[in-house]
């Protein structure tokens, strides 16, 4: 039988405000354990929560991004559970009333493009962590930073029918969110938190089958694993016989599998109720839309643009504009020097690798828009060559020098000086008899020789098209 997958994916976003979202506590990662904390977020008796306005402004701007509609009245709700991260015993989350609903986001797989629909938004706390020490004292530790940190949580509709759809859902979300500089998208640093629902039905059937939902799935390049395994442990399951159950299941990374944590009767029952602590929250109009004309252009505007405007090629555009501060490089580049296609190649082969090598971002590349659009105008005025353009590259690179500096420095400015060029010419024709007794009787391919020989003589700076010629005069 064939099957058809469904997958619905819940994102959990923790939002970049300074300090958390009931209290002023500072949300700065890698704090000491408890340093960020108060009565408030520590959950003592007494203290009530005080909203953080800029978590509302984040998430309204993330709302309009992911195209929702943003309700005028929400609600917080407290989701009750008993675990030692959070001291309250409950959190405040949304429920019945969220921030946002009815969005969407575009994503397109091989060409082929899909809406894929966004449930809701809503605002809630993170909570504490626990630190399980199995060593000598044998004792878990618990640390509060966390807890109060503000987090947003996206809810897809189950649009989307494969793992590559769900990795790509997932890193245009992100792509959208670090436009929006609303979350820094942090996988493995835990910023951005996925949950994946899975489940199959036959191919046409309407009805959806019974979802799993995957959790602890830390890694971007862990999505579509896990989602590929647990689609196939679920198809071989119904082939002999079995039924799909309800149920959580963690990904284990290490061994790449997915495993049972609670089946649907453990499922907690949160007792969800409105927190009588805090006012339903009204945002007026004034407000979103203000939010709304300081929304960035997103990436796939931008691209539309880039190929527009640029005329640039659309992959091109595509790579430029995966993050803001990639495509403000480009522009910035192309401002000093209007070559945007030969800036665009140089940014996508030699400055994306250096940067990958080197696993830096964008902001901390050790060559600026300026020089290297700079070492590009270099190349078209005839300077130097494309070839010796790449090790001042690297020289840039690893001293962070501007590329005139370079050239001066090292004296690598292109030979153009015919009389030069036809001295060294003379030279290796004189030294090479054979090879030209050889290129005389008719053997045509021996010119590639003699044009190395010459750039070798001249370190690679002799004028490559001047070279050419002149051999071919020389040697005729
Ligand atoms: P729950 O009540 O268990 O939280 P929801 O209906 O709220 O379930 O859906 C939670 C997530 O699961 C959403 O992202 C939704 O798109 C997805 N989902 C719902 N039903 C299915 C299904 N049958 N297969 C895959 N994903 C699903
Ligand atoms: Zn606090
Ligand atoms: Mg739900």
């Amino acid at each position: 039988m064939e099957f058809e997958t469904v997958i619905g994916l819940e994102v959990h976003a923790q939002l970049l405000t300074k300090s958390k979202i009931f209290c002023s506590c500072s949300t700065q990662f890698g704090a000491k354990p408890n340093q960020n904390t108060c009565p408030v977020c520590l959950g003592l008796p007494g203290v009530l929560p005080v909203l953080n306005r800029q978590v509302v402004h984040y998430t309204i701007k993330a709302g309009l991004a992911l195209n929702c509609e943003i309700q005028k009245r929400s609600l917080w709700a407290r989701k009750n559970y008993f675990y030692p991260d959070l001291p309250k015993g409950y959190q405040i989350s949304q429920y019945e009333e969220p921030i946002c609903l009815r969005g969407y986001l575009d994503i397109s797989v091989e060409g082929h493009k899909k809406r894929i629909g966004i449930t809701r938004i809503h605002m809630e706390e993170d909570a504490g962590k626990l630190l399980h020490d199995f060593g000598d004292s044998n004792l878990s530790h618990v640390d509060l930073n966390r807890a109060g940190v503000p987090l947003i949580e996206i809810v897809s509709e189950p649009d989307m029918r494969s793992s590559a759809e769900a990795g790509e859902y997932l890193r245009q979300l992100r792509g959208i969110l670090r436009y929006c500089g609303v979350c820094d998208g942090n996988m493995e640093e835990g910023s951005l938190r996925c949950d994946a629902n899975v489940s199959i039905r036959p191919v046409g059937e309407s009805k959806f089958g019974t979802k799993v939902e995957l959790k602890n799935i830390n890694s971007f390049r862990y999505v579509e694993k896990a989602i590929d395994y647990e689609v196939e442990r679920q198809k071989n399951a119904l082939a002999s016989g079995e039924k799909i159950i309800q149920e959580t299941r963690l990904w284990d990374s290490s061994r790449e599998v997915t495993e049972s944590m609670r089946s649907k009767e453990e499922a907690h029952d949160y007792r969800y109720f409105p927190d009588p602590d805090l006012v339903p929250l009204l945002i007026d109009e004034e407000w979103i839309s203000t939010i709304r004309n300081e929304l960035p252009e997103l990436a796939i505007a931008k691209a539309e643009r880039f190929t527009a405007q640029y005329k640039i090629p659309e992959y091109d555009a595509q790579v430029l504009t995966t993050e803001k501060a990639l495509a403000d490089y480009f522009e910035q580049a192309v401002g000093f020097c209007n070559q945007p296609k030969k800036i665009s190649n140089w940014i996508m082969t030699e400055l994306l690798r250096e940067l990958k090598n080197s696993g830096k971002e964008i902001g901390e590349s050790p060559v600026k828009p300026k020089e290297l659009a700079r070492l590009v105008q270099l190349i078209e005025e005839g300077t130097i060559s494309g070839k010796i353009a790449k090790t001042v590259f690297e020289d840039m690179v690893g001293t962070g020098q501007n590329p005139d500096f370079i050239i001066k420095e090292k004296n690598l400015v292109q030979v153009s000086d015919t009389g030069a060029i036809e001295k060294v010419i003379d030279k290796v024709i004189a030294d090479n008899p054979q090879q030209l007794a050889q290129y005389k009787a008719g053997k045509d391919k021996l010119f590639g020789f003699f044009v190395g020989q010459v750039m070798k003589e001249m370190k690679g700076q002799g004028n490559p098209a001047l070279v050419n010629e002149l051999l071919k005069k020389k040697l005729s």
